[in-house]
């Protein structure tokens, strides 16, 4: 399966400001000095040596992420990133019909903001279709191109699929999953699995309840994930802070993902009020805490941040 972040913020788009774009410029002049840079060649080695969050943003856009399977392409959620991918979409077609399924795990702003920008929604030729358990959910999201909202309706040509809660869905020769998350309003996670690899998307979640026993549903629905996307917007402070809102932080999700036997965790759904800084920051405690309390441990951490792909 190939993955790819088209957006990776909560909440609201939250792009890099002129400020931070100073900031990080000032400080790799100043590391350029510092290194002795004479001459054009030195630099593509300098500029790997940089810091993360001085050479690259997590971006702005909100939650939207790509899975290739099976010569099938789903969609989870579509928030402001999901604009930018129908514009890939549409090239990587080559002015052939686009086929997609977009699997919605609720409909916050922050997961549905792209759909009136997806481009190839205006072509009756493309196929795409959503799914999720909650009901209405054409109502909903026609709710957000109401005349009052945006010039345009919902495309008439979505297609709309109810799914049962628990049970699972076939796309081609991909299964997919769904189980429900503690979020305002209901949210759901999806376990994709397609030629014995597994991707858990679980996002807008809150673990109120710590203990193996109350984490049990949930860990049981993650077990053996080879990656599992987590969504981790608060540090453990501001999660305390923050009870009722919906949301975790990296420690409840390495716990999780430990007991889960997870292989790789995904944080993503950034907080916006955390700058590159602050969530590079939030990954290195994270690494750390893995590293002290079990080193021995095959867990790989990473940092959802927009463009990042990979095969798994
Ligand atoms: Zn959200
Ligand atoms: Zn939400």
């Amino acid at each position: 399966m190939y993955i790819r972040f088209w957006g990776v913020r909560g909440s609201i788009a939250t792009p890099l400001t002129n400020a931070e774009l100073e900031v990080k410029i000032e400080t790799a002049v100043k590391l350029g000095i510092k290194a002795g840079i004479t001459n054009d060649g030195q630099v593509p080695g300098f500029l790997e040596s940089l810091p993360l969050h001085i050479r690259r943003t997590v971006g702005g856009d909100t939650a939207c992420v790509e899975i290739q399977a099976g010569g099938k392409t789903l969609v989870f959620d579509a928030g402001t990133g999901f604009r930018r991918l129908g514009l890939d979409l549409i090239k990587r077609s080559g002015g052939n019909p686009i086929e997609a399924h977009i699997l919605m795990t609720h409909t916050h702003w922050d997961h549905i903001n792209g759909i009136p920008f997806f481009v190839p929604a205006f072509s009756s030729e493309n196929n795409l279709t959503f799914y999720s358990p909650f009901s209405g959910l054409k109502e909903r999201l026609a709710r957000q191109q109401n005349a009052e909202y945006f010039p345009a309706p919902l495309s008439p040509i979505f297609r709309f699929v109810r799914l049962n809660e628990h049970k699972q869905l076939h796309i081609g020769d991909v299964k997919i999953e769904n189980f429900p998350l503690n979020h305002p309003g209901g949210s759901y996670s999806y376990r994709v699995t397609y030629d014995n690899k597994t991707i858990v998307y679980a996002t807008d979640s809150e673990y109120k309840e710590l203990s193996a026993e109350s984490l049990k549903p949930f860990t049981d629905f993650f077990h053996d994930a080879d990656m599992l996307i987590f969504d981790a917007q608060y540090t453990m402070l501001e999660n305390v802070e923050k009870e009722d809102w919906g949301h975790s932080n990296v420690f409840t999700g390495i716990d999780m993902a430990i007991e889960a036997k997870v292989k790789k965790l995904v944080f993503t759904h950034h907080e916006p009020g955390y700058n590159d800084e602050k969530l590079y920051e939030i990954l290195l405690k994270a690494k750390e805490y893995v590293d002290i309390n079990q080193p021995k441990v095959p867990l790989e951490l990473l940092l959802a941040s927009e463009g990042l792909s990979m095969t798994i």
